[in-house]
């Protein structure tokens, strides 16, 4: 099509909010004379363009109001208990008090905003990092670019799996099947065509329309863009685009509803308190009522939910700039639980920088030399006396590779730049080496149909004419699938041989036993013109070659994989390639168990209880199709254990649900396969799974460790407060020296624990398992006994200030000190959940633990010193040896706690031996 037909430009197109034509029922071409488009639009047509139509983006929902948000945060139990207690402190002429709680409630409120800010942020920039992309001919050639960039006009080229970016009215496709549920509820694909309609049709019925937001779930299509952003179909009837991810994981719910029922006990313990209090006591009301809600606040964790959404928030950020890329929040967790990686190989544990090293005909075997996609290079005969390439295969085996080929590569200054699948710029190179320019054959034998690659058939077919008459049929594909397909080859001279299916099948293994992936190619002369190429037409072909691909190992997938295999992880490798190439690279990689590989043949043979057998003494699964990985997936769930799957075709998605954690490719994977996925790998390399699991054991420890530092602290606040309830004492620490504590040092001495590194041996243990409880028995006993040596420092600080001051205002405030203190060192302790903190690099800590203990400390110079907060407070300034004192509480809990854990640590080995 001429671009002259065109009056060029925009101006002829529809402008945004003008009727549009029913382009259902336009012809591709009027379609095109509509929308002024050519084939390809030009840089400057498409600026035009995106001026007056904008970006292709639905508007995202509204961001909440302000006083929305601050609502939120003030809508939860602790702070209406709170809220109370202003009122109420507040009637009885407390109004230091009632100020003191109104300004924790807002710093509750800022706290809150803050956590969400960083969540929200933390999100936005991962939704960036999976923005999705469209195929799109410009200027010439087909470039991949943010679908957000698409204008109406521009060609689109799409494939099974892709998410349709703009609506667009179909020009090309075969076998094209489309999944609209999203639009009209049809749960069921529909069937596509090209050809246009005259009635007036539904949406559902407009079959050669492709529509926004919708799946293609099979065939391959191309056509031009009619409508973008909120003029397409969808953006009519969403108009907004929901944000669906939470910062939100099982163990944070699990933690809120915690919070939620501890906050309801105490609140209603702290009524019955006020009320026996009231009546069999005989305490003032208003003291009576002081000292509840210090218990009450003492007792709950207030900073709990924003510390923990904070150490998610981290994680989120450290795993991205990891490449891996969270989805989904839960499996933040699950990645941590991990204890087998099934990997697919190609690219992910390969390299994906192919190059064809070895070609064999009926009759000769040759070597090709040259160096990743450069295209200098030639092929040599290696046997005995072989002659060169004979005229006949160096064209029959250019137009094999490169006819049938859907990549391209382009030279420029001497580089080769790829575009589009490796092994298929891998084909191109090697016809480029056989002598002939891909560009040149593409014009010379233009493609009329094709039956695109389906890993269900594992070849793909194209149909070719000349300018003279002659049409072909091309093939390339799995060997076995191919072999299948041949009834005859052909000899370096061109004349048919008979096939020698014995002859073949060694020379694929040869090939495939060195690790390269065997490819076969073959051909069909047709006589007379022919304009589609059908399934029927696949048959009575002539073989021509074999071509064996190298594809090297990933360096860092074996350091990984090693990694994995110290850190209690079993690595399997699921691939559609063959059985014996697969063999080899799984030999390279350093996989357990590689004598033996099964086909996807042998796991049909399988039923599931020997399956669940087999697969723990297998770990090289080859020709496997997805249905495979799914079993796969169930076999070892039913081992009880948690799986890590990787996928990238569209029909990879149930098993990518399935798993315990799907993983989906960034740069290969279609956009189906990382819509179900939990993580998406932007750089398709394993060694990002295995720092995925890395950071996900990391996570779920500081969220541990968060915990059992908050605990104790309220446990170790309202034990103390009951003890003196109970025993008619003064209250060691007064209420609002409590909120305190509690908002101050407590909350940014936990922020620091978001920060922390992974232990040193995080990948040399064992996975956690996954229903492993968080406060599980060591832990809790770990937190009784926090609880107690806090209690008893406090208790023991008091009592010391009482006897060497008599002031009670001193006794408190070295109380408070006492227990800041406890809480700087028992942070050293609970750094290392399980081994000694007192080591130098215990001591050393890290930057955030330092920060956060300098503004600690720095606030409780205030509180202690500074006349304002002691007025607030009742605080009063302490000398050395009180703080001293302090200091010596603090040493004391780290102490017994390290004895504590070298203790049970002897007597585990003890056990053990
Ligand atoms: P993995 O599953 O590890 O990524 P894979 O890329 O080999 O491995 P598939 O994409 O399912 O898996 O391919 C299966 C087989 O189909 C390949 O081994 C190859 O023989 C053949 N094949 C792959 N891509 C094409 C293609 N574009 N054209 C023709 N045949 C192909």
């Amino acid at each position: 099509m001429s671009g002259s037909t065109y009056t060029s430009l925009a101006e002829n197109a529809h402008k945004p909010g003008e009727k549009q034509p029913e382009w259902y029922q336009l012809s591709a071409e009027q379609t095109r004379l509509e929308l002024a488009a050519p084939d390809s639009l030009s840089t400057e047509e498409v600026r035009q363009r995106q001026a007056h139509f904008g970006l292709n983006t639905l508007p995202s929902a509204a961001a909440r109001r302000l006083w929305r948000r601050i609502f939120a945060q003030i809508n939860n139990a602790l702070i209406w208990v709170l809220l109370t207690a202003v009122v109420v402190t507040a009637l009885l002429g407390h109004f230091i008090d009632s100020g003191v709680i109104l300004a924790v409630v807002v710093f509750q409120a800022m706290i809150g905003l803050f956590q969400e800010g960083k969540a929200e942020q933390a999100l936005s920039a991962i939704q960036h990092m999976l923005a999705p992309t469209a195929s799109v001919l410009r200027n010439g050639h087909a470039e991949r670019i943010p679908a957000e960039q698409l204008v109406p006009g521009d060609t689109v080229i799409l494939e099974a799996g892709d998410r349709i970016p703009a609506d667009i009215r179909l020009e090309q496709c075969h076998n094209l099947s489309v999944d609209e549920s999203i639009l009209t509820g049809e749960s069921l694909p529909v069937e596509k065509q090209e050809a246009s309609l005259s009635e007036t049709l539904p949406l559902g019925d407009q079959s050669n329309m492709l529509f926004s937001g919708t799946l293609i779930t099979r065939g391959t299509a191309k056509g031009v863009v009619v409508a973008t952003a909120i003029h397409t179909e969808i953006g009519r009837i969403s108009g907004l685009l929901q944000a669906t991810t939470q910062l939100q994981t099982p163990l944070l719910a699990q933690m809120d509803h915690f919070a939620r029922y501890l906050s309801f006990a105490i609140v209603g313990a702290g009524a019955l308190i006020l009320l026996l209090g009231y009546f069999l006591s005989g305490m003032a009301f208003s003291d009576l009522f002081m000292a509840v809600v210090g218990l009450t606040v003492s007792a709950i964790p207030e900073g709990m939910p924003a510390v923990l959404a904070i150490t998610l928030a981290m994680g989120v950020r450290q795993m991205a700039n990891r490449h891996a890329v969270v989805r989904r929040m839960p499996a933040i967790e699950t990645l941590g639980a991990v204890s087998v990686i099934c990997s697919d190989k190609t690219g992910t544990l390969t390299r994906n920088e192919m190059m064809v090293a070895d070609v064999v005909l009926a009759d000769q075997r040759f070597s090709v030399s040259g160096e990743g996609y450069g295209v200098a290079g030639e092929l040599t005969n290696i046997r005995a006396g072989g002659q060169a390439l004979t005229e006949f295969m160096q064209q029959h085996l250019a137009q094999a590779a490169s006819l049938c080929n859907d990549a391209a590569i382009v030279i420029a200054q001497g580089q080769v730049a790829i575009h589009g699948d490796p092994m298929e710029a891998a084909l191109q190179v090697l016809a480029h080496k056989a002598g002939y320019q891909p560009s040149e054959l593409a014009k010379d034998w233009p493609r009329v149909d094709e039956i695109p690659f389906d890993a269900a058939h594992r070849y793909m077919a194209t149909l070719n004419h000349d300018h003279h008459g002659h049409t072909f049929i091309w093939m390339k594909g799995a060997p076995e699938a191919v072999i299948d397909l041949c009834t005859q080859s052909v000899s370096s001279e061109g004349d048919n041989k008979a096939l020698d299916k014995a002859y073949w099948q060694a020379q694929i293994a040869e090939l495939a036993a060195e690790g390269q992936r065997v490819l076969a190619l073959a051909y069909r002369p047709l006589s007379g013109s022919r304009s589609s190429l059908d399934f029927e037409d696949i048959q009575g072909l002539t073989l021509l070659a074999l071509v064996g691909l190298m594809d090297p190992p990933r360096q860092e997938a074996i350091a990984s994989i090693a990694q994995c295999h110290q850190a209690g992880i079993q690595v399997k490798m699921i691939t559609g390639d063959h059985a014996l190439t697969a063999k080899a690279i799984a030999q390279r990689l350093g996989l357990q168990h590689c004598e033996r590989a099964l086909t996807g043949k042998d796991l049909d043979e399988l039923d599931d209880a020997q399956l669940q057998d087999i697969i723990k003494t297998v770990d090289v699964f080859a020709r496997t199709s997805p249905e495979h990985k799914l079993r796969l997936v169930q076999a070892i769930q039913k081992q009880a254990g948690v799986v890590a799957m990787t996928g990238d075709g569209v029909n990879d998605a149930p098993a990518l649900k399935t798993a315990d954690v799907g993983i989906a490719m960034g740069k290969k994977g279609s956009e189906a396969a990382r819509e179900a996925a939990d993580v998406v790998l932007l750089n398709d390399n394993f060694a990002s799974i295995e720092a995925a699991v890395h950071e996900g054991r990391t996570i779920y420890q500081n969220l541990k460790k968060s915990i059992s530092f908050m605990l104790p602290i309220n446990g170790g606040e309202a034990s103390s407060l009951v003890l003196a309830l109970l025993m008619g004492l003064t209250l060691p620490i007064a209420p609002l020296q409590i909120l305190w504590v509690n908002m101050i040092s407590s909350v940014i001495l936990t922020m620091s624990l978001a920060f922390e590194p992974a232990e040193p041996d995080n990948m040399l243990r064992p996975p956690r398992r996954r229903d492993e409880p968080i406060l599980n028995r060591d832990l809790l006993a770990r937190v009784i006994l926090v609880s107690l040596l806090f209690l008893a420092g406090i208790f023991a600080a008091w009592h010391w200030g009482m006897a060497r001051t008599g002031s009670q205002e001193f006794a408190s405030t070295l109380a408070v000190n006492a227990l800041v203190a406890m809480e700087l060192f028992y942070l050293f302790s609970v750094r290392y959940l399980d081994s000694p903190s007192i080591s130098l690099t215990g001591i050393l800590g890290t930057k955030a633990v330092w920060l956060s203990i300098l503004g600690v400390l720095i606030m409780q110079s205030l509180f202690t010193y500074s006349p304002w907060l002691q007025s607030v407070f009742n605080s009063y300034p302490l000398d050395w040896p009180a703080l001293l004192f302090a200091i010596a509480c603090g040493v004391t809990v780290l102490i017994i706690l390290d004895l504590q854990k070298r203790l049970i640590s002897f007597m585990k080995t003890a056990v053990k031996t």
